[in-house]
């Protein structure tokens, strides 16, 4: 007689459609646990489903957040029975004097500027907090470039666990308030991001409780960008965008919505299609497009100097996945200097009223490349990611605007300052 609960995997984890861990490198299938690297070859571990029959009305009918897609998901079949950030379901927008702009006739810009801390990275947190549960964490952590920070501190607060934020020292101050405010124990690290990652892995060694959600839980941390991938089907009444331009840090985004596109097929939810990924870099920090450019597999780590430091990572964990996946869909990944980047994050605010981070101008700024450079089809269905709130990154753009004048409080000032 066994006493596991309903849903429970003979390991004795209920990580919902969860079977395995298998390596992407060399295929080698272990037992769900929290380990992140291949006991054979040191390869990332990536989670392997048993999927359950789904329909599209079942999903329609859950709640307005990434839970709607549970069964999707590595988490608890009661994974909302326990508080959490709910974060998920953000508008699709139709974007057409973007598009006018671009050149592109039909195009739709995911604004997952609408989440809790304003950043898509509250998905990948909210189902590594639900993992993290589940495997007997109780301690929430990470080292970031700062929406990971702000996601971590703030769904730690929430579900009550104390959480350990690893940030580099030269942080946007918005980014370093809005992650202290939670009360995390934050601590600000002296070198840049790659630094702060290899300290977390050696910690996450040391800190048997600790969950770095993007360390040693990142297979179950990863697949919560898979929702981004599900909603945008959804929200375009389930069929596949044929370009998706999504920007690169680490690349574990794209070659997630890439992954969701690829599950919606096979499990019949939308009709076979082919669709192409593009990888938005800022020229400041390249290590992925400088490969694809030069038609190579290795991805040469770079020392990140780039406003867009919430994509400041210099060596990607899975850039060569994210050459893999653009080079597999017909794709690209391209680069712009960080004065496009303030362009795009003008474009995107002045034609769609949509104000992002810096992030969200590498996508505004490479979207316009592609196009101009002819990678990308202005006849196609295209949609633009937008991860991060421009609130987070206001010291970009503070130099590029602000009043026409300042006037004295008469109606003659207002209509000589305005040219009337
Ligand atoms: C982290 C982040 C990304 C990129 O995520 P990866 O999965 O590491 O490539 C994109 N945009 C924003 C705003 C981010 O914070
Ligand atoms: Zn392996």
């Amino acid at each position: 007689m066994t006493l596991t609960a309903p849903g429970r995997t003979s390991t004795g984890y209920d990580l919902g459609p969860a079977a395995a861990l298998s390596c992407r490198a060399c295929g080698h299938r272990t037992p769900l646990a929290p380990e992140f690297a291949c006991p054979q070859c040191f390869g990332p571990l990536e989670i392997a489903y048993d999927f359950p029959a789904i329909t599209r009305e079942e999903i329609e009918r859950g709640p307005k957040s990434i839970w709607r897609y549970k069964k999707l998901l590595p988490v608890p079949t009661t994974v909302e029975d326990h508080p959490n950030m709910d974060p998920g379901f953000t508008r699709l927008i139709r974007a057409d004097r973007l598009g006018a702009e671009l050149g592109i006739r039909n195009l739709w810009v995911k604004d997952d500027t609408g989440n809790p801390t304003h950043s898509f990275k509250d998905r990948v947190v909210a189902v590594a907090l639900a993992a993290a549960r589940e495997l007997g964490f109780t301690v929430l952590a990470c080292p970031s470039t700062g929406n990971l920070a702000n996601a971590t501190a703030a769904a730690a607060a929430r579900a009550g666990w104390d959480s350990v934020v690893l940030i580099p020292s030269s942080l946007e101050r918005a980014k370093v308030l809005m992650t202290a405010v939670y009360d995390t124990n934050l601590l600000a690290v002296e070198g840049n991001y790659d630094d702060v990652n290899r300290l977390a892995t050696e910690l996450a060694f040391e800190q048997e409780d600790w969950a770095f959600v993007n360390v040693n839980v990142r297979p179950y941390y990863a697949e919560g960008s898979k929702s981004l991938g599900y909603e945008i089907s959804e929200q375009l009444g389930w069929r596949i965008p044929a370009q998706t331009v999504i920007p690169v840090a680490s690349g574990s985004q794209l070659t997630k919505i890439d992954k969701a596109y690829g599950e919606l097929v096979s499990l019949g939810l939308v009709d076979a299609a082919d669709w192409k990924i593009f990888g938005a870099q800022a020229a400041g920090c390249s290590p992925v497009s400088t490969a694809f450019r030069e038609g190579t597999d290795v991805v040469r780590p770079q020392r990140p100097d780039t406003i867009a430091r919430s994509l400041a990572i210099g060596n990607p964990a899975d850039g060569p996945y994210v050459l893999d996946t653009v080079r597999r869909t017909g794709g690209a990944v391209t680069d712009v200097t960080d004065d496009e980047v303030r362009d795009g994050i003008r474009l995107l605010a002045r034609t769609e009223g949509v104000f992002a981070e810096t992030a969200g101008g590498v996508t505004v700024a490479n979207a316009k490349k592609l196009v101009e450079t002819g990678q990308l089809d202005p006849d196609a269905d295209t949609v633009l990611l937008i991860t991060g709130d421009g609130l987070k990154t206001l010291d970009a753009i503070e130099h590029q605007v602000g009043p026409k004048a300042t006037v004295p409080a008469t109606s003659k000032a207002v209509r000589e300052a305005l040219g009337l």
